[in-house]
C-alpha cells in the first residue's frame, strides 16, 4: 500500500466531550501507529484522518473487501464536508468490488448533495445509514433534533436501511424517554443502543455535566459498559419500539453472492487484511473468533 499517512489523534468537528475515538487512552496508540483499517464482527472499516491523502490515493486493498460489509470512519464523521469526494469514491468502489453494503454512522446531518452521492447504492440496499442519537446536545456540536431530521430525510429519499442508534447510552443521564418519544413521533419503529466507554482522565470535562455517581458506573478501564439495559428494553417495548443490534441491522437482507467461495478462501483473504501494517482488530473477541465470523458473513 503506497500510503503516506501522518500520525496523530483523530480530528472530528462534532467534538463530543465523551469522544470514544480521541479521548480514550486505550485507543490512542492505534492512531499514533497510523492504523487505518479495522476489522470486527460487524464490518471491515477504513479510516481517513484529515491530513491523510484522499481515499483514492491511499490505495486500500479493495479486492480483499469483496462480499464484505464496509464501514467508513471510526475516528471522525463520514458526513464531514471535507470527506465528500471520499464518499463519491467509496460508492464507486462498493459497486466495482461487489462490496455487499457500505455501513455509515454519523452525527452530522446529511446534505442533499451527500444523499445524491449515495443514490446509486439505493437500489439493491447497498448502504446502511445509522445516526447516533444521544439527547446530549450540551456535549456535542450537533443536535439530536437535527440528526432525527436527517434520518427522516434519508427515509423520505427512499433509502430502506436507516437506524437510530442511542450511543453512548449513559444510564441516569441520557434522556431515554424523550428520545423514544421523538423517534415514535417521527415514525421510527426500530432502534439500537450501546454502552459507554469512560476514561476519567481523557474525559475530565464530563464531570461538569454528568453527576459523579453516574460516571462511576462506567469506570471499567475504558471497556464498553452497558448499564440499565433491562429498563431501556422495557420502556422501548411499552412505547412500541423494536430493538435491533447494529451488526444484525448491517447484515440483514444481504446482497446475494454470485460467485462461489469457501470459509478457507475467505479466511485467506482476511489474513491479507489482518497482516496489513495499518490494520487493527477492533474487537474484544479473539482473532480466531473474529476471523471465523468475518469469513462466514462473506459467503
Ligand atoms: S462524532 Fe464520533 S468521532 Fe466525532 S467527536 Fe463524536 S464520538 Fe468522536
Amino acid at each position: 500500500m503506497a500510503v503516506e499517512i501522518k500520525t496523530g489523534l483523530p480530528v472530528c468537528p462534532v467534538a463530543c466531550k465523551y469522544c470514544m475515538a480521541s479521548k480514550l487512552h486505550l485507543r490512542a496508540d492505534y492512531w499514533k501507529q497510523c492504523k487505518r483499517i479495522g476489522l470486527n464482527k460487524s464490518s471491515v472499516f477504513i479510516n481517513r484522518a484529515p491530513n491523510d491523502p484522499s481515499l483514492q490515493e491511499m490505495n486500500f486493498p479493495w479486492d480483499l473487501f469483496q462480499w464484505d460489509y464496509l464501514g467508513y470512519q471510526g475516528t471522525s464523521d463520514c458526513f464531514w464536508s471535507i470527506f465528500k469526494d471520499d464518499l463519491r469514491y467509496l460508492v464507486k468502489m462498493v459497486l466495482k468490488w461487489n462490496i455487499r453494503r457500505l455501513c455509515l454512522i454519523s452525527k452530522i446531518p446529511i446534505t442533499d448533495e451527500q444523499i445524491e452521492i449515495l443514490n446509486p447504492l439505493k437500489d439493491g440496499r447497498r448502504v446502511a445509514l445509522c445516526y447516533s442519537i444521544t439527547g446530549m446536545d450540551a456535549l456535542e456540536k450537533t443536535t439530536t433534533k437535527s440528526r432525527i431530521e436527517a434520518l427522516v430525510r434519508i427515509r423520505e429519499a427512499g433509502f430502506k436501511d436507516y437506524l437510530p442508534v442511542i450511543h453512548p447510552y449513559i444510564h441516569g443521564y441520557t434522556p431515554i424517554k424523550e428520545i423514544f418519544q421523538e423517534l415514535r413521533d417521527n415514525g421510527f419503529k426500530e432502534f439500537s443502543f450501546k454502552g459507554f466507554r469512560y476514561d476519567p482522565e481523557g474525559m475530565e470535562s464530563l464531570r461538569g455535566y454528568i453527576p459523579e455517581p453516574v460516571l462511576q458506573q462506567y469506570e471499567k478501564g475504558g471497556q464498553e459498559v452497558l448499564v440499565g439495559e433491562e429498563e431501556v428494553r422495557k420502556l422501548a417495548s411499552e412505547m412500541g419500539l423494536r430493538e435491533i443490534g447494529v451488526k444484525d441491522f448491517y447484515h440483514r437482507n444481504p446482497m446475494p453472492r454470485t460467485t462461489s467461495s469457501t470459509i478457507k478462501e475467505e479466511k485467506e483473504k482476511l489474513m491479507g487484511i489482518i497482516n496489513h501494517p495499518y490494520t487493527v482488530i477492533s474487537s474484544s473477541a479473539s482473532t480466531d473468533d473474529v476471523l471465523n465470523y468475518c469469513a462466514s458473513r462473506r459467503l
